[in-house]
């Protein structure tokens, strides 16, 4: 695993350096405090069920119930998108969006639907430090990845400008890559793509405000190029909505001379079948 401060504040050449020492430093003491809080809490409070909150026999899972409504995504599925497909056609079966509006990414898996207990699960994640989830969900998305692990070089996170990094202290993708380049051996590379601007949040946005969002948000630094050039990597993220972020990084990576660029998320959002 890279260094711990590389999941929690990738530098950024428009981060002064001040600022990134005293928030390494915020950061760290935020840790210190809740390793030493966690064990308390786990002698005080038994585990629970990250979503609903029922009592369970060890920490790090999900009850049953909740566990039973995580979809997770299989095959047949659309070669390239991921997408689950409703009857399976043979290997190399492309989704008509896939033919129609082909990404610029070679291929894209997730684990799960966004749907039942997963949006209540990366909202805990990502806003509510539950990051003590990012094992079973890292486990998770490694299961799925095995085909694009096979091909490539590194795990890319997708990064969060420096501002939003600072006021969420952690970069939840970053999260999720150490954990399944622990499981797979693959490298993360934190500090290769960076975010030039901060964007606003995509909720409610439609695919076309989207990709008008995120265009040129992301860049390489001419410095790490080399570290790219024909290279493979696995773009990862929390979730894929319409895929306009993932979509800008990648084009990003390949400027910067990636051969290809394949995805791998924890959830995507699935359109009703
Ligand atoms: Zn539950």
């Amino acid at each position: 695993m890279a260094a711990d401060s590389e999941i929690w504040l990738p530098l950024s050449p428009t981060i002064p350096r001040r600022r990134v020492v005293r928030f390494h430093a915020v950061a760290a003491t935020g840790r210190l405090v809740r390793a030493a809080c966690g064990g308390v809490a786990d002698l005080v409070l038994p585990p629970s069920c990250p979503v609903c909150r029922a009592r369970l026999g060890s920490a790090g899972g999900l009850c049953s119930d909740c566990w039973q409504k995580v979809l997770f995504l299989e095959r047949p599925w659309c070669e390239r998108l991921g997408t689950p497909l409703p009857i399976d056609l043979g290997p190399g079966i492309l989704s008509a969006p896939a033919v129609a509006s082909p990404p610029a990414f070679a291929r894209a898996r997730s684990a799960v639907s966004y749907e039942g207990p997963v949006p209540d699960l990366v909202h805990a994640l990502k806003y509510a430090d539950r990051t003590d989830l990012a094992p079973m969900l890292g486990a998770w998305m490694a299961r799925v990845a095995h085909e694009l692990v096979a091909d490539a070089d590194m795990l890319v996170p997708i990064p969060l400008h420096w501002g939003r990094l600072a006021s969420r202290r952690f970069n939840q993708a970053a999260l999720l890559a150490h954990q399944v380049g622990r499981l797979t051996g693959l490298p993360v590379a934190t500090r290769l793509l960076l975010r030039t601007r901060r964007t606003p949040r995509q909720v409610g946005l439609g695919l076309d405000e989207r990709e008008r969002n995120m265009r040129g948000a992301f860049m390489v630094p001419a410095a790490r190029k080399a570290m790219l050039a024909g290279r493979q990597p696995i773009l990862v993220d929390d979730v894929l909505t319409t895929g306009a972020t993932l979509e800008a990084a990648t084009r990003a990576l390949l400027a910067a001379g990636a051969a290809a660029v394949d995805v791998l998320t924890l959830a995507r959002v699935v359109a009703p079948r």
